[in-house]
């Protein structure tokens, strides 16, 4: 037709539609869940750009999803009343990948049925999906606040191209149009869809409304109300886990969640989940943290920092305030007092979580730190207020069981102290290799005192923010300042014996002395050692050796 323009798909996303066919055919009716999970972002982003332009009133129709099906034309048609999309918006969200990171992407996905699953449920390329059963596709779509006559019809058959036109639709929002491909007629059947949408969509907010198998009048199929407004009591481990899912496109099970109803000063409520395996993107600067906000239901926006600490980025889920202004903006979010205390008392709940999961499920918690310890660590920076909280999060690598798995806490550390023994000692190295390889282990192995290796980048600031006593411990680095001092009777025999030894060896020192003249602040003879001939330490106020090397970005030899 003369008037339908023909675009190319962006080559990632034809990409894409090849890989996902396989990767998603074992899960093929998740293709319902995706669709269904754009409807309802739709409407609530139409619901929040009427309150935010305070036209709440306007226009006031009752928010639907439908899902019907056609058995003579072979189709399934998902609509519902939502935000929609302009011509622009079509071009920009259908058809390309407009998210950063695309190739990374793209590589990661292995051929790992599972593990592709994840990876593009977290990718948020769901609308995709719809070619894993569907030969062709017809959405069309009109923007609320724009004429009906700009409506806009996008067709495809997934295979590298689709065409835009005009399309008329008597009201605001999205009908989407699956026609099947063969072999697949088991979907055009009430009984199956229903079962599909309650599976996995029982927790949308919004009425997903059915057809009756006699054709006579519609009904909702799923429950239809906010999630986590809902008491604890009515939920079960699967409506978590599948509101996670919808907002997280995680197809894993979360490690953990916490459901809680705030009252006081500020009324709230939060349902947060931490998942159980890193994003991919975590690291990533534009890493984007996954906490929404809602006002009074009304979904707002995206966390970008505002909701919880930096350190506490794994955590996702949901704050709904009762206190804030349904046209609340950036600004006002970054000024406001209930935002501020929602911030303070979040972090806390999600530390007390943890706090309990630590203690009542360790193996849990071990995959929580596996996953996640290096991000919390950053708290014994970054968060003063909680930093004794966070101490007792802190898992590390210790002589004590010289397995790479960060397992020891302070608690376990001080328990095993040496009599006599005051201080909480560290290595920091630049790998758990070279830290167990270290001379300066030497001495304490002697004595049989267990000394916590630090490996990782993070370790540095941890220590550096760790400056008051634990549990009436200090820590010292034994790469650091004075040679340990154990306070036992063999200490004052060994001080003994460097006394004679730094006398005997005086002309050696002094050799060295001069030989390192300006590179080194003095030479001495030491017991930290048993095997080793030398080893490098730094005076006590001095940034520790290892810091400087990664600040320079050199790395131990
Ligand atoms: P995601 O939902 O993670 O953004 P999708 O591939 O599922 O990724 O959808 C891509 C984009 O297409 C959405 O972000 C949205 O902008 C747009 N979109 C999809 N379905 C609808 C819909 N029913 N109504 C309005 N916009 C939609
Ligand atoms: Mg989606």
């Amino acid at each position: 037709k003369a008037d339908q323009e023909r675009f190319g798909f962006q080559a990632e996303v034809t990409q894409l539609l090849n890989l996902m066919a396989n990767s998603l055919y074992s899960n093929k009716e998740i293709f319902l869940r995706e669709l269904i999970s754009n409807a309802s972002d739709a409407i609530d982003r139409l619901r929040f750009e009427r309150f935010s332009q305070q036209r709440a009133e306007e226009n006031a129709e009752k928010p639907w999803i439908r899902v019907g099906y056609d058995k003579d034309a072979k189709t399934i048609i998902v609509a519902d009343n939502g935000i929609g999309m302009s011509r622009d918006e079509v071009v920009k969200n259908i058809g390309t990948i407009a998210k950063s990171g695309t190739k990374e992407f793209l590589k990661g996905l292995s051929g790992d049925e599972r593990a592709d699953a994840n990876l593009i449920g977290e990718f948020g390329v769901g609308f995709y999906s719809a070619f894993v059963v569907a030969e062709r596709v017809v959405l069309t779509t009109r923007r609320a606040g724009l004429p009906a006559e700009e409506a806009v019809r996008w067709e495809s058959d997934g295979a590298g191209e689709f065409t835009l036109g005009p399309a008329e639709r008597a009201e605001p929002g999205t009908t989407i149009v699956l026609h099947l491909r063969e072999g697949e007629d088991d979907l055009l059947n009430g009984f199956r869809l229903r079962s599909i949408v309650q599976r996995y969509s029982d927790h949308i907010g919004v009425p997903i409304l059915m057809p009756s198998d006699d054709g006579e009048g519609e009904s909702a199929v799923n429950e239809a109300s906010a999630l986590w407004r809902r008491p604890k009591s009515e939920l079960t481990e699967k409506d978590y886990h599948d509101y996670y899912r919808h907002i997280t496109g995680d197809f894993s099970e979360p490690l953990i969640h916490l459901h809680a109803k705030v009252e006081g000063r500020y009324d709230y409520t939060l349902l947060l989940f931490v998942p159980s395996h890193a994003p991919y993107d975590l690291w990533a600067r534009e890493f984007r943290r996954k906490v929404r906000l809602h006002v009074q239901r009304v979904f707002i926006m995206e966390d970008d920092g505002q909701l919880l600490p930096d350190y506490l980025r794994f955590v996702t889920g949901i704050i709904d305030s009762s206190d804030l202004p349904l046209n609340v903006s950036r600004e006002i979010l970054q000024s406001s007092l209930a935002v501020e205390h929602i911030r303070a008392s979040a972090a806390k709940k999600v530390l007390k979580l943890l706090k309990d999961l630590a203690d009542k499920e360790p193996e849990k918690y071990a995959v929580f730190w596996k996953e996640f310890g290096t991000v919390l660590k950053e708290g014994v920076a970054e968060d003063y207020s909680n930093r004794e909280e966070i101490t007792e999060l802190l898992r590390f690598t210790s002589t004590h069981s010289s397995t790479e798995n960060a397992d020891v806490s302070f608690r376990d550390y001080i328990g095993r102290m040496k009599e006599g023994q005051d201080k909480i000692y560290y290595l920091l190295a630049p790998s758990f290799a070279a830290a167990t390889a270290s001379p300066h282990l030497e001495a304490f192995r002697e004595k049989g005192v267990e000394v916590l290796l630090l490996s990782e980048a993070v370790d540095n600031w941890v220590v550096g923010g760790l400056v008051q006593e634990i549990d009436g411990h200090r820590l010292q680095s034994v790469a650091q300042g004075a040679p340990p001092d154990f306070g036992d009777s063999e200490d004052e025999d060994g001080k003994k014996a460097i006394e004679e030894a730094t006398e005997a060896h005086a002309d050696l020192t002094a050799k060295l002395k001069e030989l390192l003249d300006g590179k080194a602040w003095d030479v001495r003879v030491t017991n930290r050692l048993t095997t080793s001939p030398a080893c490098i330490i730094a005076a006590e106020p001095d940034t520790d050796f290892n810091l400087v090397q990664r600040l320079r970005g050199t790395g131990l030899p």
